[in-house]
């Protein structure tokens, strides 16, 4: 990685900016959209840039990078999985990871409370959603929300903050925009539903950052604006 540590707090500062506008322009608190860098595809440097920054977590999307990183990195960091997970790998990231924001199968959700429950944990999960229905996009259908949001509740090792998508790639900002919007409704109704907060909606990234703002994102997940483009 040839990003200097000031090249990263420099774009870092220009994300929180722009973080901070896009909830001023749509009537909403900055404090409530945190930034996850991610750092999938980049060397250690990332989580001690992170760190450093005083970012308090980071998003990776494979269990096995992700864990050879923990393993090289001294200082304190959350790590959180935003790529998809394979059951064979369940365990590895119940015991691993800070939250897993890709939980997108009842399977899955079984899987993760009994690695969850043999290590005591309480492991947080964001379940993620296809919003998009984007054929080249993981997550479950949003017409699965309600039993898989049953299913999750009735686990006692899971702790459920809330929802999680990715857009379909496109240059239509209007397709991510229909995108979160639906995210969010389908929140407000699993909330509503079963009594519960779901505080957390995982959306936008370096290229959707605005649409996710505008339709109620809390988390923001901002790779290559922070870290440059990945090999
Ligand atoms: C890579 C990735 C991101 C970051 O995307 P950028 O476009 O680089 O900001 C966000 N979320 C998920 C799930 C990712 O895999």
């Amino acid at each position: 990685m040839t990003l200097t540590y000031e090249e990263f707090a420099n774009r870092t500062d220009e994300i929180r900016k722009k973080i901070e506008a896009y909830c001023l322009s749509y009537g909403r608190h900055p404090q409530e959209v945190t930034l996850l860098p991610v750092t999938k595809n980049h060397p250690v440097t990332a989580f001690e840039y992170v760190s450093r920054y005083g970012l308090l977590s980071a998003g990776e999307n494979r269990v096995q990078e992700a864990m050879s990183k923990k393993e090289q990195f001294s200082g304190q960091l959350k790590i959180e999985l935003i790529g998809h997970l394979q059951t064979n790998k369940a365990k590895a990231a119940a015991l691993h990871f800070d939250r897993i924001q890709s939980v997108d199968s009842i399977k899955l959700i079984h899987h993760l409370d009994r690695h969850a429950s043999e290590s005591d944990r309480n492991l947080p999960i964001l379940l993620q959603f296809n919003a998009g229905n984007d054929p080249a996009k993981h997550g479950a259908e949003i017409s699965k929300a309600s039993s898989m949001m049953e299913e999750a509740l009735s686990k006692k090792n899971l702790q459920i903050d809330g929802l999680m998508t990715i857009a379909p790639f496109s240059k239509d900002s209007e397709i991510a925009k229909r995108t979160f919007m639906t995210l969010r409704e389908c929140r407000d109704m699993l909330a509503d539903q079963f009594a519960v907060t779901l505080p957390v909606l995982s959306m936008g990234m370096s290229g959707d950052l605005e649409e996710a703002i505008a339709a109620g994102s809390t988390q923001v997940r901002i790779g290559t604006a922070l870290f440059g483009s990945r090999e």
